[in-house]
């Protein structure tokens, strides 16, 4: 599990991570996870992954971006947060939950432990909890 957000990888050690997370490897992968795990915990659309790539003068599909970026949380490296019909990919697997700023659009993390959920709604019958989604939404006075 990818939990170290603030140690940059090299690339050897990138490949590793990839290959531990089960995916195969490709020059393409390696590209955008570079730009994903840099140490910087990020929340992007595909749409900013491109421009980022584009940055490094790196070309990629928008296609094979979605393909990766899905790929890439299939097998858990990335988390898809969903908010007002835009998709984020969150390079924090590590549970936390997130404020989402109405006017800039950005999403921020907010550190499990900085949040009490003391009463929860009773559970279905014969269902568990898997998970917590909680989003805080801000925006100017
Ligand atoms: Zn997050």
């Amino acid at each position: 599990m990818y939990t170290k957000q603030n140690i940059s990888r090299d690339k050897a050690s990138l490949v590793n991570h990839l290959q531990n997370a089960g995916v195969r490897v490709t020059r393409q992968r390696v590209q955008l996870a570079t730009i994903l795990f840099d140490g910087k915990p990020k929340h992007v659309t595909a749409e900013q992954v491109r421009g980022l790539l584009k940055k490094g003068h790196a070309t990629v599909s928008l296609a094979t971006i979605y393909n990766t970026l899905h790929q890439f949380t299939t097998v858990g490296l990335l988390r898809e947060i969903f908010v007002d019909s835009v998709t984020y990919f969150d390079t924090n697997n590590v549970s936390h939950y997130h404020f989402f700023d109405e006017d800039t659009r950005e999403l921020t993390d907010i550190h499990a432990d900085k949040i009490s959920l003391n009463s929860l709604a009773r559970l279905p019958k014969g269902r568990k909890l898997s998970q917590v989604d909680l989003m805080l939404r801000v925006r100017c006075n």
